[in-house]
């Protein structure tokens, strides 16, 4: 048994980043950017106004009140997309909207609200300093400039200053293929007819889906029978995935055949056994060029081990470094007996209490097969190995279970 900090380092060096490919912006959130996005133009491109208003020469209206306004004499107009092609002189302005550039000759903004109108001649009551409500040139960005950083998972955020950079291709890692197989005679697919001592197999579904929501691909291969023959025929044929997970079949019961299975086909075993809970038996190894994570069968099992090596080997395919996230902290909101030797992750909700602290109350019952307690979980909390007894008020490590838009 492997502490799962060794297990993860073992599992993390068998992970090398996949190589990059050219995707368009719309394919390209959430992806990680294996080159930089650099601006090819700047922005703005020249000065522009920021309101709409009337561009002057700051020292025309520099003594323009309500009680003493100033008038101007109205030459033009610079809309977005339109420039005013002649310079403005003394005592005249080029009425001008929000993104207008800025004509020649004038320094200045002065908003409309700051004037009045007779069609022709501009009553300005407030002066306007040179620079007032103007944009300048590059404010934004230059070209060249670096819009976003080699390594980042692309936000929301990152596709719009790339597309205002005029970036319409992005060199990003390509996104990891993950091979899911679930084993179990008593399993059939959700929607299909559950016969007798059936159960729903439900660990390809939410492994597929973990995989996306960490920006993988994921192929749901079905279920195998506990039968060596097609456990074997099933997992010998991993053609074009980066990384086959299977669910069940790896503890020691008699029909937990996965490694026997593999044993014909040239599998390298590195380890299956961790000291976790939900999760000891976990088996890691690779046929050929293929790494193989052959993850539990109880769903929460699954998802847990998902969470801990999946979630962190999907990021290494994508080129992310394993940066020690922080430390996340609660506060226990009930007792908890002394730990064993396995590190155990608790389902848990979170409350705050008046303080404004974060309070994870473990769920009465851990039971690796109730799924629905992990659903309805906002966290789960890390006990370490021989972790002592634990009082409610004392501070615990959680990880967090929503996060992002897609929550995990
Ligand atoms: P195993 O590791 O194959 O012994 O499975 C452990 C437990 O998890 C058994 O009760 C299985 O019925 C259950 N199980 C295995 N695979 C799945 C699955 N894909 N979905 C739901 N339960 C499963
Ligand atoms: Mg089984």
């Amino acid at each position: 048994m492997i502490a799962v900090e060794e297990a993860l380092a073992r599992i993390l060096a068998a992970m090398p980043a996949l190589p990059a490919e050219t995707v368009g912006l719309r394919e390209a959130l959430g992806r990680v950017l294996a080159e930089p996005v650099i601006a090819r133009l700047t922005q703005p491109p020249s000065a522009v106004s920021a309101m709409d208003g009337y561009a002057v020469r700051a020292e025309d209206v520099a003594t323009a009140s309500p009680g003493t306004p100033v008038t101007l004499r109205q030459i033009g107009e610079a809309p977005a997309g339109g420039a005013y092609g002649g310079t403005v002189g003394p005592g005249e302005t080029v009425r001008i909207f929000t993104g207008g550039p800025l004509p020649e000759g004038a320094d200045s903004i002065v908003i409309q609200e700051n004037t009045a109108s007779d069609g022709k001649n501009i009553t300005i009551l407030k002066p306007a300093p040179a620079g007032h409500y103007v944009r300048p040139e590059g404010l934004d960005f230059r070209a060249g400039e670096v819009g976003v950083a080699a390594g980042r998972r692309l936000t929301v955020r990152d596709v719009g200053l790339a597309a205002a950079m005029n970036v319409p291709w992005l060199r990003t890692r390509r996104r990891p293929r993950i091979a899911v197989l679930s084993t179990g005679d008593e399993l059939v697919m959700p929607g299909e007819v559950v016969g007798p001592n059936q159960i729903i197999g439900s660990n390809g579904l939410s492994l597929a889906a973990f995989v996306e929501a960490r920006g993988g691909e994921a192929m749901i291969l079905g279920i195998a029978p506990d039968n060596i023959d097609a456990l074997a025929r099933l997992t010998s044929d991993t053609r074009g995935a980066d990384l086959l997970v299977t669910t069940g079949g790896v503890s020691v019961g008699e029909h937990d055949l996965v490694r026997e299975a593999l044993g014909d086909q040239g599998f390298s075993l590195d380890f299956w056994k961790i000291a976790m809970r939900p999760g000891k038996p976990l088996l890691f190894g690779t046929v050929g060029d293929t790494p193989i994570l052959g993850l539990p069968g109880n769903p929460v099992s699954s998802l847990v081990c998902a969470i801990v090596f999946l979630g962190p080997a999907i990021d290494a395919m994508q080129g992310l470094g394993q940066a020690p996230k922080p430390a996340t902290a609660a506060v226990l909101g009930a007792p908890l007996g002394p730990n064993d030797r396995r590190q155990d992750y608790l389902r848990a909700q979170l409350t705050h209490d008046g303080d404004g602290r974060r309070v994870a109350t473990p769920f009465d019952r851990q039971d690796s097969s109730m799924l629905a307690t992990l659903a309805h979980a906002d966290c789960l909390i890390v006990r370490p190995p021989q972790a002592p007894a634990a009082a409610a008020g004392d501070t615990v490590a959680i990880v967090p279970l929503a996060g992002g838009v897609i929550g995990i």
